[in-house]
């Protein structure tokens, strides 16, 4: 068993800081999926868990116990690094076998064991044909799928993988998304897996950690980050496409409280945020999944209210995303329906006012209240 702890780890990089604070638990057998921009800290946070880079404060446990001063050898960590860092002078296989011949290892494995191993990796991942060649005769594709062997070849303490899937073709991984987290999960060690995906992490993620300049915005199930966003930069990140967010002002009608941009007046439900939150705010970001918003055919209602202008259209097969222009602000709309739009269609919005967050125009803060987390996905 292994949990491992970062305690308050910050690291700079002379003025940029890299990290900043970070307190993070992972448990044997979890899967906890880091996401965040590029430059937000990913790398970083890895390489001090490795043992390769060290915290300016904070530490790093393993099971309670501090390890600060060990050194990356020591630390038993299975690393797949972004860059892949494959020896370029062996081949694929003694690449991925490379960690089993290991002086420490050397008594465990013979060599039937440690072909066994590389050919159970290697198929899974479909380079089983490449085994005799060598790193610079593979695409970016090839050498990722290497390094990932390279690394679930190893039975360790804890497995970074620093972007596992991110240079391969789409199908591929789609199929790897759902066998990688079978088989990690089915180890009993924790696992960090990063990707800037943030939809790669929710899907196969335990627990999602979004990092963002170093900071940890939230932590969450990964459908509650989904779901509920902390703030509207973890909510640019998360879905596919990302949540709408459009920033207007409230007014009171009736008794009902009304969101209005330049092309959009949605009712707020009561219970989308506290009304304390809302009393006297002048300008507010309202925060739409693409797939909470519905095109009603049959062009404008007679008021004309969220009538809007198709801008692009892409279809998808299964579904479309429409983008749509509401007043100064582009939209993008999922649809289930295939019923093809064209640049400069008049189209009208409904959107499920059920599931709507606000945020602070300022800070970006979400005002949806904690446990209040409506609507169903
Ligand atoms: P990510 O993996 O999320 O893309 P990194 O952890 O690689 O981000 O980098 C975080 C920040 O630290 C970036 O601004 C990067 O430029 C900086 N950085 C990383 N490593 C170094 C280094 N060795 N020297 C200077 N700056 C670095
Ligand atoms: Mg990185």
């Amino acid at each position: 068993m292994s949990r491992v702890s970062l305690n308050g780890a910050s690291k700079r990089y002379g003025k940029v800081v890299a990290l900043e604070d970070i307190n993070l638990e992972l448990a044997p057998g979890e899967i906890v999926g880091l996401t965040g921009p590029s430059g937000a800290g990913k790398s970083t946070l890895c390489r001090i868990i490795a043992g390769i880079d060290r915290p300016d404060s904070g530490a790093v446990a393993v099971d309670g116990l501090t390890l600060t001063d060990t050194t990356a050898p020591q630390r038993d960590v299975a690393f797949m690094f972004e860059s892949f860092a494959l020896y370029p002078h062996l081949t694929v296989f003694d690449n991925i076998a490379f960690p089993l011949r290991a002086p420490k290892r050397r008594e465990i494995y013979d060599g039937e064991a440690i072909a066994a191993r590389v050919e159970e990796l290697t198929t899974l991942v479909e380079i089983d044909h490449l085994t005799k060649r060598f790193p610079s005769e593979l695409s970016g594709g090839q050498k990722q799928r290497v390094a990932l062997c390279r690394a679930l070849v190893q039975e360790p303490s804890i497995y970074l993988l620093d972007e596992p899937i991110s240079h391969l073709d789409a199908q591929l991984r789609h199929k790897l998304r759902g066998a990688l987290r079978r088989r990690l999960v089915s180890l009993d060690k924790p696992s960090l897996w990063v990707s800037p995906d943030a939809m790669e992490v929710v899907s196969v993620a335990d627990r999602v950690v979004v990092l963002i300049d170093g900071v940890i915005q939230q932590i969450g199930e990964p459908m509650a980050v989904y779901r509920s966003p902390s703030n509207v930069q973890v909510a640019r990140l998360v879905g596919d496409p990302a949540m709408n967010l459009i920033t207007g002002r409230l007014a009171e009608d009736n008794g009902t409280i009304a969101f209005r941009s330049a092309g959009l007046t949605v009712s707020i439900p009561p219970g989308i945020a506290g009304t304390h939150d809302l009393e006297g705010r002048q300008s507010i970001t309202l925060g739409v999944r693409p797939n909470r918003i519905h095109i009603v055919d049959g062009g404008a209602d007679a008021s004309g209210q969220n009538t809007v202008e198709v801008y692009t259209y892409e279809p998808f097969g299964k579904y479309q995303v429409v983008t749509v222009r509401a007043g100064d602000d582009l939209m993008k709309v999922k649809s289930a329906r295939t019923r093809p739009y064209a640049p400069g269609d008049k189209v009208t919005l409904e959107l499920d006012d059920a599931d709507l967050t606000l945020f602070d125009a300022e800070t970006g803060r979400s005002l949806r209240r904690d446990g209040a987390a409506p609507g169903s996905g």
